[in-house]
C-alpha cells in the first residue's frame, strides 16, 4: 500500500472515530454524521484510485455507475423515509452490508485460497454475510407488517442450534480439506441463508428493534472479516466500529427493557404478550376535555411531558414545544421524561424533539426524573403506553414485568392523550388509565395539542 493510501486511511479513521464520538449528543451529531460521510468519500476515492493494480477503464466505469445509482437510490429513500419507519430502512440497508459480504466472499473463493487462515475469512464473510441478509430481510418484513405472524415451527430452539451446528461442521470440513467446490460454496450460502430466516422468524415484534441492531453489529464484522480479506486497515477499522457498537446499543436496548438478549432470540415477547393482555376488566375510566386540561396545566408549578410513540405518529413535536415554550412563558416548570425505548428505535424522542428545537437541557432521562413525579402538579402523558404501565412494577404475570418504567402514577394529576383505548406495542393493557388521579384527553397528539395550546393561548 502507498504512503499516501496509508495517510487517507489514517484520516478517515479518525473521522469514523470522531463522528461516532459526535454522534453520542443531538447537539453534535448532525456534524458527527457528516465528518464520518466525509471520511468515507475520502476513503473510497482513495481506494478507487490510489493502487498499483492494472485496471481497465470499463472496471472504472462500472464502479462509477454503481456509485452513482446506489447513491441516488439510497438518496431518494432516505429523504423520504418517516421517522417512525426508520428501524424498517436501517433493517434493509443491514441486509445489503450482509449481502456485500457475502458476495465478496463467493468471488474470493473463486480465486485461488492460500492458507487456512483465508480460507476461515472467506468462508466467515459468507457465512455471517448470508445470515444477516436474510434475517434483515425477514425483520424488515415483519416491521413494515408484511410478515405478521411469528412462526414458531415446534422445537426451533433446537432446529436451529442444530442448523447453526451443521453450517459449522460443513464450514470446518471445507476449510481442513481444503475442498472449495462449487457445490460446498453455494451450500454453505444457501445453509447461511436458511439460517438467517430461522433465527428471525420466531422473535416477537416487540423485540425487532433489539434484533435488527443486532444484525446491525453482524454487518460491520462481516465488513471488518472483508477488511481483514483484502488487507485494508479502513475496512477492518470501519467494521469494528459498527460491530462493537452495534453489540453496545443491543445490550443497551436489552437492559431498557429488562430482558436478556438469550430471551430476546429464544422468546417470542411480542407475540405472548397480545395474547396475555387481551380483555381484562380494570375499572371505570375518567376523560377529559382540552380546556379542563389546560386550565390544569395553566395553575400548574411543575408539568411534565411523557412523549411517546403517539407523539411521533401524529408528527406533533412543534406544536408540543409550542406548548412548551407557552407553559414556560406562563412561568410554569416544563420537563420531559424520556423513557429509553419510548418510540420505535433508541433515541427516537430526542431526535424527534431535537427536530422542533427543543433544548436538549430539558429533556431528563428515566432515572433522573422517577424521584422528580412526586412533585409534579400535571404529568402529560402523549401518545406514551408501555414506558408508563406500572404493571411492570406491580403485576409479575404481565410480560413487561421488571421492565423500567416512569413512575408517572406518582404525581399529583395524570393527563393521558392517546386515540382510544387500545394497547401499545406490547400489546397489553394499562391501568394508570383507570387510575383516579387520571383523565383521558382523547385524539389524535397533533389536534389535541393545538386545542391545548389554543385554550391556553385564551387564559
Ligand atoms: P406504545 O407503543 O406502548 O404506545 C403508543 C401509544 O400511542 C398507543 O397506545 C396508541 O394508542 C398511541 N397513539 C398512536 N398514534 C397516536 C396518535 N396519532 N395520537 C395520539 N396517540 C397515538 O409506545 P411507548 O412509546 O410508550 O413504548 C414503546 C414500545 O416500543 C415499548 O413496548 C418498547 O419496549 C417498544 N420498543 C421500543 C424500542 C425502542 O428502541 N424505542 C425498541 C424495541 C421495542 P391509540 O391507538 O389509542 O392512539
Amino acid at each position: 500500500m502507498s504512503v499516501l493510501l496509508s495517510v487517507i486511511y489514517l484520516i478517515a479513521t479518525v473521522t469514523f472515530i470522531v463522528g461516532l464520538k459526535r454522534l453520542g449528543h443531538p447537539d453534535t451529531a448532525k456534524s458527527g454524521n457528516t465528518i464520518a460521510a466525509v471520511g468515507m468519500v475520502i476513503a473510497i476515492v482513495g481506494t478507487i484510485f490510489i493502487h498499483d493494480l492494472e485496471v481497465a477503464p470499463i472496471i472504472y466505469i462500472l464502479i462509477g455507475a454503481a456509485i452513482v445509482i446506489g447513491s441516488i437510490i439510497g438518496y431518494l429513500i432516505a429523504i423520504k423515509v418517516e421517522m417512525t419507519k426508520m428501524p424498517e430502512l436501517v433493517s434493509l440497508f443491514n441486509g445489503f452490508g450482509g449481502a456485500s459480504a457475502a458476495l465478496i466472499g463467493l468471488v474470493e473463493f473463486s480465486k485461488s485460497i492460500e492458507d487456512s487462515l483465508q480460507a476461515i475469512t472467506v468462508i466467515s464473510a459468507i457465512i455471517i454475510g448470508a445470515i444477516t441478509f436474510s434475517g434483515s430481510l425477514i425483520a424488515w418484513g415483519k416491521l413494515n407488517g408484511s410478515l405478521k405472524s411469528v412462526v414458531k415451527i415446534p422445537q426451533y430452539n433446537l432446529i436451529n442450534n442444530l442448523f447453526f451446528i451443521g453450517i459449522i461442521t460443513l464450514a470446518v470440513f471445507m476449510i481442513a480439506t481444503g475442498n472449495h467446490s462449487p457445490l460446498f460454496t453455494y451450500g454453505v450460502l444457501a445453509a447461511g441463508l436458511v439460517y438467517g430466516i430461522l433465527f428471525v422468524l420466531p422473535i416477537g415484534g416487540a423485540d425487532m428493534p433489539v434484533v435488527i441492531s443486532l444484525l446491525n453489529s453482524l454487518t460491520g464484522i462481516a465488513a471488518a472479516i472483508t477488511g481483514i480479506l483484502y488487507d485494508n486497515m479502513v475496512m477492518l477499522v470501519g467494521g469494528i466500529l459498527v460491530g462493537s457498537a452495534g453489540i453496545i446499543l443491543t445490550v443497551a436496548m436489552c437492559k431498557a427493557m429488562n430482558r436478556t438478549l438469550g430471551s430476546v432470540i429464544f422468546g417470542a415477547f411480542g407475540a405472548t404478550a397480545a395474547i396475555e393482555g387481551s380483555n381484562k376488566e380494570l375499572g371505570t375510566i375518567k376523560s377529559t376535555t382540552a380546556s379542563d386540561a389546560a386550565i390544569m396545566m395553566n395553575y400548574a408549578t411543575n408539568v411534565i411531558i411523557v412523549p411517546g410513540y403517539g407523539l411521533a405518529v401524529a408528527q406533533a413535536q412543534h406544536v408540543i414545544h409550542e406548548l412548551e415554550e407557552l407553559l414556560t412563558k406562563k412561568g410554569v416548570n416544563v420537563k420531559y421524561a424520556v423513557h429509553p425505548v419510548a418510540g420505535r428505535m433508541p433515541g427516537h424522542m430526542n431526535v424527534l424533539l431535537a427536530e422542533s428545537n427543543v433544548d436538549y437541557g430539558l429533556l431528563i432521562e428515566m432515572d433522573d426524573i422517577n424521584p422528580q413525579f412526586t412533585n409534579a402538579d400535571v404529568v402529560l402523558v402523549v401518545g406514551a403506553n408501555d414506558v408508563v404501565n406500572p404493571a411492570a412494577h406491580n403485576d409479575p404475570s404481565s410480560p413487561i414485568y421488571g421492565m423500567p418504567i416512569l413512575d408517572v402514577e406518582n404525581a399529583k394529576h395524570i393527563v393521558v392523550n392517546k386515540r382510544s383505548m387500545n394497547a401499545g406495542y406490547a400489546g397489553i393493557q394499562n391501568e394508570l388509565f383507570y387510575n383516579s388521579k387520571t383523565s383521558m384527553l382523547f385524539g389524535d397528539a397533533k389536534a389535541a395539542l393545538t386545542d391545548l395550546v389554543s385554550e391556553l393561548k385564551n387564559m
